[in-house]
């Protein structure tokens, strides 16, 4: 069946593989972002993400270099910032202990932050240091699906057999473009609802696919939904004022209209900064959902005359039509709100 896999994978490869994509290339450095950036993204989002990194940060010198400022700022909207901030210390440690160059061994680029095994054998394999098998959430779908794995394992015990099936797959030739092949087959066929497997080339390989036997494998964790008061305000300049985020996990460092989790919590804020007085100028709401968590984003904007007397800090102003620092994308979403809203007023 293997054989049967890897030749029906390699044929539908050199027909309708996408081999124009801009990290086809066989700098691992390139590579390295690329992989990084497909991480929990699709491919669709990440190509201009992936343009505009590489012509500003061409090489791991120039971006060692980089503060992660810069750096939360070109991958503002991409989401998921924790992949961010190890590609800044990642290239701290390959300036130092690799003079600028990327690792070429697995084991050296799996030491590195941020990059876990099937990210490690993608880039090596890629760059052709070596041919290695991969288990990315598209090729653990084929597998599971496939091979009909659909038994009670924890979750170490289910990768472990899928790294198995994986590895047992892979050829030892052409292992790139069947990885590649792979990973495309996953993303356009064999896709997470409705698989296409009328123009499959894995169905004649004698895929055991049984839609009835698997719907139950996908236990959702519960939706958490979160009350949050965004602030936004705005100058006679067309200024905004944010704020650098200093809690939590998942939007760290990046900056922010100051959010709060209930009314008072805001009131005092507004009356700390003698804000108090200020009325709102247009109310609005939306939802961000990131992972299992849902917010709820109440927005207030404020408009604030140069004149009034407040107690926010000079320096945090940021022009809106050019906001030079990384922010969330439920900021980007609250200055679209924004914009058609004062566009509709202004007309
Ligand atoms: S035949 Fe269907 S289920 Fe099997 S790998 Fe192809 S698309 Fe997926």
């Amino acid at each position: 069946m293997s054989h049967n896999i890897s030749e029906n994978v390699l044929n539908w490869y050199d027909k309708f593989g996408r081999k124009d994509l801009p990290w086809k290339v066989d700098d691992p450095y390139k590579i390295w972002i690329s992989e990084i950036m497909l991480q929990q993204t699709q491919v669709q989002t990440v190509i201009p993400y992936y343009l505009k990194f590489i012509k500003k940060f061409p090489n791991v010198k120039v971006l060692s270099k980089s503060s992660l400022d810069d750096l939360l700022l070109i991958w503002s909207g991409l989401g998921y910032y924790n992949r961010i901030k190890n590609i800044h210390l990642a290239s701290q440690i390959i300036s130092k202990d690799y003079n600028s160059i990327f690792p070429n061994s697995f084991d050296e680029i799996l030491m590195l932050p941020g990059i876990g095994k099937t990210t490690a054998s993608a880039i090596s394999t890629f760059s052709g240091f070596s041919s290695r098998a991969i288990l990315d959430g598209n090729v653990k779908r084929i597998l599971i699906r496939l091979f009909d794995i659909n038994g009670t394992y924890t979750k170490s015990q289910l990768d472990k057999i899928l790294w198995e099936k994986s590895e047992h797959i892979t050829p030892q030739k052409r292992t790139s473009d069947f990885i590649q092949g792979l990973m495309d087959i996953g993303s356009i066929i064999c896709k997470r609802t409705q698989p296409n497997c009328k123009i499959c080339p894995l169905k004649s390989c004698g895929c055991l696919y049984k839609p009835s036997s698997q719907k139950k494998k996908y236990i959702k964790k519960p939706i958490i939904k979160i009350m949050s008061i965004l602030t936004v305000i705005i100058n006679d300049n067309s200024q905004i004022y944010l704020e650098k985020i200093t809690t939590g996990k998942l939007w760290l460092g990046l900056f922010s209209s100051p959010n709060f989790s209930s009314e008072n919590s805001k009131n005092n804020w507004m009356s700390n900064n003698n804000l108090s007085h200020i009325n709102v100028k247009y109310e609005s709401s939306f939802t961000h959902r990131v992972t299992n968590k849902i917010y709820n984003f109440n927005v207030e904007f404020y408009f604030l005359k140069n004149n009034k007397n407040v107690s926010l800090s000079t320096k945090n102003w940021y022009n809106l039509s050019d906001i030079n620092v990384g922010v969330p994308k439920y900021l980007e979403k609250a200055l679209t709100i924004y914009r058609s809203e004062y566009e509709k007023d202004n007309v």
